[in-house]
């Protein structure tokens, strides 16, 4: 049974081009499903997270990072009555957009277009590759998602500015997106702030002692399992401790959001929708914790030295091959090309860079700059 402020699939605005309706799945299932079997998803694996494949294969990449989100995601999206079958699609598609290396590829990016007077934006992207790169059928471009996919697609992150973007002016950017778009910002928060404290762990990047001094959350249940389990081995010990830290997140987002929906009254979707401000949310409690945990990654691994190479390796590879294909397009292949007849040559330089995995685009790197 879903929350009367669930979004229903009967109820969807639908897709651009009608379709049939499937036999035994709904509206919001195909399109999750749509999204898993779409290249760019398979693209994902190969592309960045926070660390590179050098330090361990047991690090996430943009795909694994996904699959978690998708995890957390489902489960709080149930807890609260939400329609996890959106929620699911959304929270499988929120890094579609993503560039080759990281948070560096994507800065790279931005700044390239940027000398042209555009920008790169990975929500946009993410659109742009549903609405037409994805081609898998005959009758149309694009994945013809449902409009609360697409919209999610644009909204679960960011407010955009209708003045400023108007070709997104059917994505009702004077409303708030629905529970379930909305969430996926602090879902994709609580898989990333958990698994960068595991990797960087792991990669002994950070250690025990730091993590314990700097995330005062962790400490508390590390502490915990410290008593429950004295003779347990660090990285157990560890886990356990970082286990508690998300089903707190994850446990505080269901509770505290249930509770904002109950204080302020909200009956339906319409509610949500009109509501000035956000309504999932942590409790100011946890939300300092979370921004704790943030911080102390911020210092202590993302700005961390031995990232540092990687980093700057990033975005001389972007920049300068954005640079060698502004210069020489009749180097880019041949389908791009011919999209730089209607489009400007920067942003199909950007599609194309976006679009690569970590070791396309080194390769790239090496056919066309010399590899230096
Ligand atoms: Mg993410």
């Amino acid at each position: 049974m879903l929350a009367g402020y669930a979004v229903q699939v009967e109820h969807s605005r639908g897709r651009r081009f009608p379709e049939p309706p499937h036999p035994y799945r709904n509206d919001f299932q195909r399109d999750r499903d749509r999204v898993i079997h779409a290249r760019a998803f398979r693209r994902l694996e190969d592309k960045t997270q926070v660390f590179t494949r050098r330090y361990s294969d047991h690090f996430r990449n943009r795909l694994t990072h996904t699959i978690e989100v998708a995890q957390i995601t489902r489960t709080v999206a149930g807890a609260l009555g939400l329609n996890v079958d959106l929620a699911e699609a959304l929270a499988l598609v929120h890094d579609l957009g993503h560039p080759p290396f990281g948070h560096s590829g994507e800065k790279a990016l931005d700044a390239a277009m940027r000398t042209h007077g555009l920008l790169f934006d990975h929500n946009l992207h993410a659109l742009r590759i549903v609405e037409d790169f994805e081609q898998r059928y005959a009758a149309f471009r694009g994945l013809n998602l449902t409009f609360e996919v697409r919209e999610g697609i644009i909204k679960h992150s960011q407010d955009y500015d209708g003045a400023k973007h108007p070709e997104l002016a059917e994505y009702l950017l004077d409303q708030r997106p629905p529970l379930e778009a909305q969430l996926i910002d602090l879902t994709d928060e609580i898989g990333y702030n958990t698994a960068d404290l595991d990797d960087g762990y792991e990669a002994h990047l950070l250690t025990l002692e730091q993590i314990r001094a700097g995330v005062p959350v962790f400490e508390r249940f590390f502490r915990e399992v410290d008593q429950t389990y004295p003779e347990a081995p660090d990285k157990l010990q560890f886990n356990e401790a970082l286990k508690g830290v998300l089903n707190r997140l994850a446990g505080d987002l269901i509770t505290n959001t249930q509770a904002r929906l109950q204080r302020t009254g909200i009956q339906t979707l319409a509610d949500v929708r009109l509501r000035e401000e956000r309504l999932a949310a942590f409790s100011p409690e946890v939300e300092a914790e979370r921004k704790q945990i943030k911080d102390f990654l911020y210092e202590n691994l993302y700005y961390s030295p031995s990232l540092a190479g990687e980093k700057d390796d990033a975005e001389r590879i972007v920049g300068e091959l954005f640079a060698f294909w502004m210069k020489t397009p009749s180097a880019l292949p041949h389908n791009y090309q011919e999209k730089a007849v209607q489009e400007s040559l920067p942003r199909v330089v950007c599609d194309y860079i976006a679009g690569m995995t970590d070791h396309f685009i080194i390769e790239q790197y090496e056919k066309y700059c010399g590899g230096n």
